[in-house]
């Protein structure tokens, strides 16, 4: 079966089913615990020092991170040959299967154009087996667009505070969760608890968005 990969316009929504909207990197998939793999087996390291990717990209032994165009290479490079490096997050695929019994679910990521193909096997491959829609730049748009296909509520999950800001200016009605996979950085993520919900565990999160969407 090939991946549901989809576009915002063709995405089909449940009407009559509330709707999770949910991120990959951080949320479903340790994005810097397997990119940190990805560029050891280049010769580089990761250390997550802070929350930015490209800072944290080290020659070993050296104290100045690479340059961003090495960087970006190397991210490019992951997008497309990386996914057995991705783990997924720990409880997601159960809590989003417990949740889609009751609730509609759709992907919505920001993977670079050559990554797609990659990133909707992995999902497939990993117990995501939901419509994947691709989106770049802020997501409040897409989100409002798809909230907008059910009548019994949405809610919104990313880890970037970028986003989750977007998905509220665009998208009032939905409610925001915050997640971050990784537990090296949990710490570092910026964070707004006084805008949007934070719940780093899938088990508690579960639990929030049945509170929120199905009680
Ligand atoms: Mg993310």
């Amino acid at each position: 079966m090939e991946p549901r990969y989809t576009d915002l316009q063709s995405c089909a929504v449940d009407a009559g089913a509330p709707l999770v909207i949910v991120d990959v990197d951080e949320v479903l998939a340790q994005f810097m615990r397997g990119f940190g793999t990805f560029v050891e087996r280049h010769g580089f390291e990761l250390r997550v020092d802070r929350f930015a990717l490209f800072q944290n990209l080290y020659r070993p032994g050296e104290t100045q991170h690479i340059d961003l165009i090495a960087g970006k290479a190397l991210f490019d490079d992951f997008f497309r040959d990386g996914g057995e490096d991705l783990p997924p997050a720990v409880g997601a695929a159960d809590a989003l299967a417990s949740l889609s019994t009751r609730a509609g679910v759709v992907i919505l990521t920001n993977a670079p154009e050559h990554g797609r193909q990659t990133r909707a096997r992995w999902l497939k491959t990993h117990g995501f087996d939901y419509p994947l829609v691709i989106n770049s730049g802020p997501k409040g748009p897409a989100a409002a667009e798809l909230a907008g296909r059910t009548t019994q509520g949405a809610v919104f999950i990313d880890d970037l505070l970028p986003q989750l800001d977007s998905v509220a200016a665009s998208a009032p009605g939905v409610r925001r969760f915050q997640m971050v996979a990784d537990e090296r950085l949990r710490p570092l993520a910026p964070t707004a608890p006084d805008r949007h919900t934070r719940i780093d565990l899938w088990s508690d999160l579960q639990l929030a968005i049945e509170a929120e969407l199905l009680a």
